[in-house]
């Protein structure tokens, strides 16, 4: 088996696999390079391999950095089948619509040229193939089978092998330990390699317990402010974590009543997917929508997918809670709430996912007082604070806590999807405590299994 790194190696996004084994060539993702704008131009580039000459490609999960060139194969003339699980084909569809419509609109405002039409992405939709977890798939020569990853609705990692040869996992990204709603990570099996994320690679989130206090003191503290709490959100997962512990705290009465805003048509429409499919929740989120529960529904919630509702935000009363895309703030409604609010000491932005390099958020994150939105330079009051916790990923205990339990007969591990710290930093762990050969591939890399 031939693995070559065309993506996600040495840097977070734009993951993307090939894969020779048997008789078949196979990618495994093909997501979108983000963050600064030599990253989005890069999406143009040519793939590095011939698109016509793909049989079938294999999706871990429906962030845009995994799914957003699918439309852009599918142009270039890609035919074979897109493998996933239901969940993700949901999501994939919603999140290709949004990416169109926001290229689309920088096309009419700035000429930008599109990576594709919203023909491609219908073509897409056309050729995908859903699968359960677990179920194997036979091509020809090679086959695989999906795993449940814990990261977002609907991941999953890839185990694939080799007819009477090798075996490699793709971790995809691996999800947090105890997340609402999702059901915790399945545990990966020997392989011959291992290519594995690595995005906290070299970090520790902090204890995920403290989660819910440290958002209900972010609550209290903006209700007694009669401020603005703003929370830049993926709307992807974290949205309707979110959603699901501010149920919690509402039903519950341990914050008081306040006016919640929803503000991200995207989210909305995740959020209605995650609805309609109870089979893949976890245990406990399983038992409450059997009790009746709405867990994404409860008093003070306004929805605002139309953007007349979203202005009316502005005008509404303090105190408030804003939770609007995207969620590392490089564009998306979160920009207009940001330019009103970020200059108010009586604001916090929580920040509740990783901020790539070259983002809005990322500048945010690392204090910066000064930021630039839609050329208005605004002088940055709020207090912005991180909880780590609401990561939807692993940090570097739990991914060698993966590895740990598979470390007999796991015989080469590939550190990918990482900033080159990070990347580097989990590789030597790997090293150290497991004796296991680790690298870092470079973008281009092949390497034999
Ligand atoms: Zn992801």
């Amino acid at each position: 088996m031939k693995i070559t790194f065309f993506g996600a190696a040495r840097e977070i996004t734009g993951s993307c696999y090939l894969v020779e084994a048997g008789r078949t060539r196979l990618l495994v993702d093909c997501g979108m390079f983000q963050g600064s704008a030599f990253s989005e131009a890069r999406n143009f580039n040519d793939f590095g391999f011939d698109p016509q000459t793909i049989d079938a490609v294999i999706i871990t999960h429906a962030h845009i950095d995994h799914v957003g060139r699918l439309p852009k194969l599918i142009k270039e003339k890609f035919a074979g089948k897109i493998y996933l699980t239901l969940p993700t084909a949901k999501i994939t569809d919603i999140v290709l619509r949004d990416a169109e419509h926001i290229m689309e609109e920088a096309l009419k405002r700035e000429y930008r040229p599109k990576l594709y039409d919203l023909e491609d992405v219908e073509n897409v939709i056309k050729s995908f193939k859903t699968l359960d977890y677990n179920r194997r798939v036979n091509l020809d020569g090679v086959s695989f089978r999906l795993r449940d990853a814990g990261h977002i609705f609907g991941s999953a990692f890839v185990e694939l092998e080799e007819d009477g040869g090798s075996r490699a996992i793709f971790s995809g990204d691996v999800g947090n330990i105890n997340v609402p709603i999702l059901r915790p990570t399945a545990q990966m099996a020997e392989c011959d390699a291992l290519l594995i994320e690595s995005t906290y690679g070299n970090r520790l989130h902090e204890d995920e317990s403290t989660r819910g206090t440290r958002l209900k003191q972010a609550i209290q503290n903006t209700i007694k402010q009669k401020g603005v709490l703003l929370i830049p959100a993926f709307a992807i997962e974290r949205t309707q974590q979110l959603l699901y512990e501010l149920n919690h705290l509402i039903e519950n009465g341990l914050i008081p009543k306040v006016d919640i805003y929803l503000d991200s048509p995207m989210a909305i429409a995740v959020t209605k997917v995650i609805k309609a499919y109870p089979k893949y929740y976890d245990k406990e989120a399983f038992r409450l929508v059997c009790k009746g529960d709405d867990l994404f529904d409860f008093h003070g919630l306004h929805q605002t997918a139309s953007r007349d509702d979203s202005k009316k935000i502005n005008t509404a009363p303090f105190p408030k809670i804003i939770i609007a895309g995207a969620g590392m703030m490089n564009g998306g409604r979160i920009q207009h709430h940001l330019i009103r609010y970020l200059s108010s000491k009586k604001t916090t932005v929580l920040i509740v996912g990783y901020q790539a390099h070259g983002t809005l958020g990322r500048r945010l994150y690392s204090g910066d007082k000064k930021v630039r939105i839609f050329n208005e330079s605004i002088q940055v009051k709020a207090k912005v604070l991180p909880i780590g916790a609401y990561s939807a990923h692993a940090d570097q205990q739990k991914l060698l806590d993966w590895i740990g339990n598979a470390r007999s007969r796991t015989k080469h591990v590939y550190c990918v999807h990482g900033e080159e710290d990070s990347a580097a930093a989990l590789a030597t762990r790997i090293k150290q405590e497991f004796g296991i050969q680790a690298d870092v591939p470079r973008y281009g890399d092949t390497v034999n299994i």
